[in-house]
């Protein structure tokens, strides 16, 4: 697809640039690329609920205002952040807590640019249908998938 033919390119580029063999060229790029990636993934889920509603949210602005309790009529506070699917990368789950009670909710948000890990598409056994597999960036909590300790090795 598209995105490959363009990671060939830059690829070729940094081969041309560095005189480095194709595999050393797409590991450094890769590595390059996760290193960075990583840390957005890392500063998108941690960051301390603001004090006040009156505050901005610490989440970086992309998140609801939170709405008022049905049950003890306080507002909810945006309060954390975790991956929100197991394959689609850039979705987020948003969780809520009522300052007023013990009230909590989540909403799934996209955040374009902004992945949790990396999705790739493998085919498992022989003629089996090609499955989506995400890998968690390190440092990044996931609630139902680990971070891969051999990301970078293929
Ligand atoms: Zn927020
Ligand atoms: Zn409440």
């Amino acid at each position: 697809m598209t995105t490959n033919r363009g990671r060939k390119d830059v690829i070729r580029d940094r081969m041309a640039a560095t005189g480095e063999s194709y595999n050393v060229a797409a590991r450094n790029l890769k590595s390059m690329k996760d290193m960075g990636a990583t840390r957005e993934a890392v500063l998108t889920q941690r960051w301390r609920p603001a004090e006040s509603l009156d505050a901005p949210c610490p989440c970086g602005g992309t998140c609801e205002p939170g709405e008022k309790c049905g049950r003890c009529h306080a507002r909810y506070r945006h309060v954390a952040r975790t991956p929100g699917s197991t394959t689609d990368v850039e979705t987020w789950a948003d969780r809520y807590e009522c300052t007023g009670c013990a009230a909590v909710y989540t909403l799934t948000v996209v955040l374009p640019g902004r992945p949790w890990g990396v999705a790739e598409t493998v085919v498992k056994g022989g003629a089996a249908e090609p499955v989506v597999q995400a890998t968690v960036f390190p440092g990044v909590v996931h609630p139902l998938l680990r971070p891969d300790p051999a990301s970078g090795e293929d």
